[in-house]
């Protein structure tokens, strides 16, 4: 197989074949003319089961991912909601990190509770936490996040596979953070990849989406059933801005890798900030871990602050950094987790400090970044 970047650049982006146009159309028909009744011209009958544009989109992402199969979604957590619908029965429980994506414990605890699907959480980095809750209680899934939002934990995803795997789960890897020009769950173990593509896959903040990539034959059969049968589709435009954005993945992954872990060392030595998250220091609990199953550490960095009023007001004093949720644009981005990304956690077992705040590092120029943190800092 091609290299990465030759893989994002191409997968699923043949030239037009009547045209030549280099860039494929975008399709933006609802329905397909039959050549006589059930006569399909490559087996596109209608937008909600399959649309050209998305197909791309899904082939481009298989081949990121290294898995057999993608299916593309309206946003991530219709991706997730569709494989959880899929995977899970009454009574089934789902073992989560503790500090995954709040939306996700959201959604696993107050969508799917109500039809009977029980959560539990446990610290993903504790192996032998995982396997007693395991051993407790199965789980139908195991599911992780690595780096974690917004502490940036990190889990060893090839031990945990294992461990799932003998406990008969399946083993779910949200690779959100990280995205697949840096980490490759399938190739580590895990069963399923997750993502919200509307942050790194898409990268300019302009488009809502998630995905699912898989290589079991049976499960994706399942997942595109819940696809097509609950309708939470990617459209055409969606899916073309997001076949756009991973063209330049690679190169955007790398100097969002640099950009923040220039900014990594800059905060860890300032005497205002009382921690930095960041797996790419050598103080990171997780370092030693990210460095064997992450090709770069990622472009996400958190900080923390003698207090919560310092932290909201430092959140509310830089320029370049926007303050706005989200990340993994091309532009910062700053924000306080506990009030915003992580409100609807707030007083749960997945609850962030309250003198937390997350940098989403853009592809600026990285003395530009630092210097408008600096000010920020000297405000406090
Ligand atoms: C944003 C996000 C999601 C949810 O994705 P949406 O596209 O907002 O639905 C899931 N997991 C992680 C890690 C995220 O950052």
């Amino acid at each position: 197989m091609s290299g990465f970047d030759t893989r994002a650049v191409h997968a699923g982006q043949a030239f037009d074949p009547t045209t030549g146009a280099v860039i494929p159309p975008v399709h933006f028909s609802s329905t397909y003319a039959q050549d006589g009744i059930g006569g399909l011209r490559g087996g596109y009958e209608y937008g909600r089961s399959a649309n050209p544009t998305r197909s791309a989109l899904e082939e481009q992402l298989a081949a990121l991912e290294g898995g057999s199969h993608a299916l593309s979604f309206a946003s991530g957590l219709a991706a997730e909601d569709a494989l959880l619908r899929a995977a899970l029965r009454p009574g089934d429980d789902v073992l989560l990190g503790d500090d995954v994506y709040g939306g996700t414990y959201r959604l696993i605890s107050r969508v799917l509770g109500a039809w009977g699907v029980g959560v539990r959480v446990v610290d993903m980095r504790d192996l032998d936490a995982v396997a007693t809750a395991l051993a407790e209680r199965p789980a139908r899934i195991l599911w992780v996040e690595t780096p974690s939002n917004p502490l940036l934990k990190i889990s060893d995803i090839g031990e945990l596979a294992r461990i799932g795997h003998d406990a008969g789960a399946l083993v779910v890897v949200d690779n959100t953070f990280a995205s697949p020009a840096l980490q490759q769950p399938l190739a580590l173990g895990a069963d399923v990849v997750v993502h919200s593509t509307t942050k790194y896959l898409g990268g300019h903040s302009d488009v809502v989406g998630g995905a699912l990539v898989l290589d079991d034959d049976a499960l994706a059969e399942q997942v595109r059933f819940v696809q097509f049968a609950a309708g939470a589709v990617s459209g055409p435009m969606d899916a073309w801005l997001t076949t756009r954005g991973i063209k330049t993945l690679g190169v955007r992954m790398q100097r969002h890798s640099d950009n923040a872990a220039a900014i990594a060392d800059f905060l860890v030595g300032h005497d205002r900030v009382t921690a930095v998250h960041y797996p790419g220091l050598a103080t990171h609990p997780g370092h030693e871990i990210a460095a064997r199953q992450m090709r770069r550490f990622g472009g996400i960095v958190s900080l923390e602050l003698a207090d919560a009023a310092s932290a909201r007001r430092f959140a509310e004093s830089t320029r370049l950094f926007t303050l706005a949720e989200s990340l993994g644009g091309v532009e910062s981005l700053v924000n306080y987790p506990d009030a915003m990304t992580h409100a609807s956690v707030r007083g749960t077992e997945l609850a962030v400090p309250a003198t937390l705040v997350r940098l989403s590092v853009g592809i600026e120029d990285a003395d530009d970044l630092i210097a408008d943190l600096d000010e920020a800092l000297t405000v406090l």
